[in-house]
């Protein structure tokens, strides 16, 4: 296994606090205890270090708190990435689809006036390499010129309603909920052949860099997090946090295991 370059669990501990716990069970309870200079110390569920004072909680072994750590914690913040991208994915289209429902009968004149002005943007583009007559934006404007308000309004409303759909995405990413992922993963498939169709038309660095991550994300979501009863399906999921929490780490060494 490689060692991970940032341990994602000390600086989780840096930015909040350690997690420390004393559990009814004096025989587990020594177990995560020491003698320090300054007095005793408690090991930290999350980081592992002993932490010198008082424990942050105490109560019954079964109700000690098992905190996101190690290799789980590290697929939290990637799932956190990956809905922070959704969620502005989602601003976006909803921005542009209420706009497009707002002005519907306002929108083929503003079109009209876009076609007119792009012309004047071409210097400045050519300048960045960009040629923006054959660029999306002047297709999107041509194909959308002829269309009647009422096919805008149905349009944003579609737009509006897929960036609805970006942020349940983001929502449940960010919970690190299993609908949440495979929402994620269907959705993100969805538009895949969309994305593809898009690259054969014209390559660009944004459109490969967004259908990396998105094929990227697929990938990783269905191998990481065992979806489709992938490498064990959900019971291996769930299974793997429980092993990987300390306190069942301790409680494995203090307890024969009965089953
Ligand atoms: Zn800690």
């Amino acid at each position: 296994m490689m060692t991970p370059v940032i341990d994602w669990s000390t600086m989780s501990c840096a930015l909040r606090h350690h997690i420390t716990y004393r559990p009814d069970d004096a025989k587990l309870a020594e177990r995560l205890r020491a003698e320090s200079p300054a007095g005793e110390a408690w090991r930290c569920l999350r980081c592992g270090a002993y932490v010198p004072g008082d424990p942050y909680g105490y109560g019954p072994t079964d109700d000690a708190p098992t905190p996101t750590r190690g290799k789980a914690l590290r697929q939290l913040i990637i799932l956190r990435l990956l809905a922070t991208l959704r969620f502005f994915e989602g601003l976006l289209e909803i921005a542009v689809g209420v706009t497009l429902i707002g002005l519907q009968s306002r929108v083929p004149d503003l079109i009209q006036r876009l076609r007119e002005e792009l012309p004047l943007l071409v210097p400045a583009a050519e300048r960045i390499g960009w040629d923006i007559e054959k660029s999306w934006i002047a297709r999107t404007l041509n194909d959308f010129a002829d269309l009647d308000a009422g096919s805008y309004a149905l349009i944003g409303t579609g737009i509006t309603l897929l960036g609805v759909s970006k942020w349940a995405e983001a929502i449940g990413l960010w919970l690190a909920k299993r609908w949440g992922e495979y929402l994620a993963v269907i959705a993100t498939s969805l538009f895949v052949p969309i994305e593809i169709r898009e690259l054969l038309e014209g390559v660009t660095a944004f459109k490969v860099i967004l259908f990396s991550i998105n094929i990227a994300a697929v990938l990783w979501l269905i191998w990481a997090k065992r979806l489709f009863g992938f490498r064990g399906g959900k019971a291996a999921a769930e299974a793997e946090h429980e092993e990987a929490a300390l306190i069942n780490v301790e409680k494995a060494a203090v307890i024969p295991d009965s089953a």
